[in-house]
Formats: C-alpha cells, sequence, structure tokens
C-alpha cells in the first residue's frame, strides 16, 4: 500500500465562478485520524465535495491522489468504488426506498458482487444494534420522517456496512443532543477498530473526538488552511476562538470587503433617495 492514502496537492476550487478553496495540500496515511476545523462558511464542505468529485465543484488548480492513483479527473461513483466515503452535512430524504435496500444496493455497486440477504441483515443489525437503533428502522425509507439525530445515525450506518478505506464525516455531530453524538462517536469508534480505515472529521465540538485518537488538525479560514498541528490544536480552537489563528493578511483582506460594502450600501441608499425626489 502506498505511505500516503490520500494526497491533497496544492488544491484549489471553484463553485458558481466564485473561488473558494486556495492552495490546499495535506496527506492522510491509512488508518489516521484527521480534524478539520473552521468558521461557518470557510471551506470544509466544499472541500469534503472536491475530494468527493461533486461535479457542483469545479477543480481550478492541484492534483488529487489516492491510493497511489491519480483521482483528479474521476467521477465520483470511481472514487466510491476506490474507497471513498462522504457524510452528509444535511442528509437527503429519499421517498421510495428503503434504508436497508439503499445500503444493500450501495454495498453491490461498490463490490460488484451480489450481497447475500441473510448475511447483510444480520451484519446490518449488529452494526444497528452498535448505534441504538431500532431494527425496524431498516424497512423505513430512507431518512423519511428521520429526526436530525437519527439521519446521522444512518449516515454512520452506512459507514460500518459499506467499509471505506477512507471517510469524511461533515459534521455529523451538529445539532445532536448529548446522548446522540455519544452514540455517534461509538458508531465512529466501532468503525475505526473493526476497518480501520482514514477519517477526515469535520467539526465544531470536541465531544465526538473524545474517544478516538487524533492524529492531526487542520485549520480552515477562507478556503486556505492556516495552521496544522496534532490533537492539542482542536483543545487551543475551542479554548481561544479561531479569532487569534486568522492571519493578519486575511484580517485586512476583510476589513477592506467590509468597508466596500459599507460604501456601496450609502452610494445605493443616496441614489434611490435622489430617484424618490426626496432629500
Ligand atoms: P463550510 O462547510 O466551511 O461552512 P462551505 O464549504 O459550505 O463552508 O462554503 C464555503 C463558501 O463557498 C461559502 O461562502 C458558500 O456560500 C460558498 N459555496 C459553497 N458551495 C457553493 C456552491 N455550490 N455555489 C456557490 N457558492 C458555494
Ligand atoms: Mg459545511
Amino acid at each position: 500500500m502506498a505511505e500516503n492514502l490520500l494526497e491533497i496537492q496544492n488544491v484549489s476550487a471553484a463553485a458558481g465562478g466564485k473561488a473558494i478553496l486556495h492552495n490546499i495540500s495535506f496527506n492522510i496515511r491509512p488508518g489516521e485520524i484527521h480534524v478539520l476545523m473552521g468558521q461557518n462558511g470557510a471551506g470544509k464542505s466544499t472541500l469534503g465535495n472536491v475530494l468527493m468529485g461533486s461535479p457542483e465543484y469545479e477543480l481550478t488548480e492541484g492534483r488529487i491522489i489516492f491510493d497511489g492513483n491519480d483521482i483528479t479527473g474521476e467521477d465520483t461513483d470511481k472514487r466510491a468504488k476506490a474507497g471513498m466515503f462522504l457524510t452528509f452535512q444535511d442528509p437527503l430524504e429519499v421517498p421510495g426506498i428503503s434504508l436497508e435496500s439503499f445500503i444493500r444496493t450501495s454495498m453491490q455497486q461498490i463490490t460488484g458482487e451480489r450481497v447475500k440477504l441473510a448475511a447483510f441483515k444480520k451484519e446490518l443489525e449488529d452494526a444497528m444494534d452498535v448505534l441504538n437503533m431500532n431494527h425496524s428502522y431498516a424497512e423505513r425509507e430512507l431518512n423519511v420522517g428521520f429526526s436530525g439525530g437519527e439521519k446521522k445515525k444512518a449516515e454512520i450506518l452506512q459507514l460500518l456496512m459499506l467499509k471505506p478505506k477512507f471517510a469524511i464525516l461533515d459534521e455529523t455531530d451538529s445539532g445532536l443532543d448529548v446522548d446522540a453524538v455519544r452514540t455517534v462517536s461509538k458508531g465512529v469508534e466501532e468503525f475505526q477498530k473493526k476497518v480501520g480505515g482514514a477519517l477526515l472529521i469535520i467539526t465544531h465540538s470536541t465531544r465526538i473526538l473524545e474517544s478516538l485518537k487524533v492524529d492531526r488538525t487542520h485549520i480552515m479560514v477562507r478556503g486556505r488552511i492556516v495552521k496544522e498541528g496534532d490533537a492539542s490544536l482542536v483543545d487551543e480552537v475551542n479554548r481561544n476562538g479561531f479569532d487569534k489563528l486568522i492571519p493578519e493578511d486575511i484580517k485586512e483582506m476583510e476589513r477592506k470587503e467590509r468597508l466596500a460594502a459599507a460604501a456601496k450600501a450609502a452610494m445605493e441608499a443616496v441614489k434611490s433617495a435622489e430617484i424618490g425626489g426626496g432629500v
């Protein structure tokens, strides 16, 4: 196996003509746990989507190497088959397909082999037990009427069943109560133990990380990685917030943008007053 499972090489990306990610580079070795933190709108989900090859995003620069292969131009399906997986920040509701048949079909598509029903059922129920999920959920329509916590559990259930080499968990713990976070975290721990897959965990909190050994932390500000470190960086961010980690040049850029926006708003106010015949 290659020394690095994933190599993100100088990746820049855009959506709708707007540049979002700027020269992102880091590597993940097999089985490692990496954490990605950053304020809302920093570009974390965009990175997850770009790594999975979402057609919504345009890779404007750089390369992505997975398991020794350049997958930069590959579509999402190929990446999933190669062993990549992404949980969604807002999982979609899919009427007409049960959670169980969705997972079984995905497994068959990824492995290219028929998944035998009896063994599948047993494995699925064992995984549901880890996640404190009632077995009846297997027959329910995928995410339809699921609570936020149940949707996140369904994502972790897929993780346990599909056994990817590398998974990106996009705020799987956001908006969950303490018990649900603990359950999700237990599922992730089980995945690490049984499958040994690498993880990129996008999160705002340390709770999901409590039972996991974090190898590396990356902080993203405005589509750039501004700081990297070990597990202690997660605590540092939680203590001090992101502000101290924002480089001066980015702060300056933000100040200028705010001034420009204020000037524009003032000009528009004057214009509309003129048109309205006021003043
Ligand atoms: P995060 O996950 O860190 O909160 P996102 O990656 O969702 O941030 O978004 C980063 C920035 O990119 C935001 O300003 C967001 O509005 C913008 N963005 C994300 N996706 C798209 C898209 N498909 N089209 C246009 N802009 C997008
Ligand atoms: Mg996000």
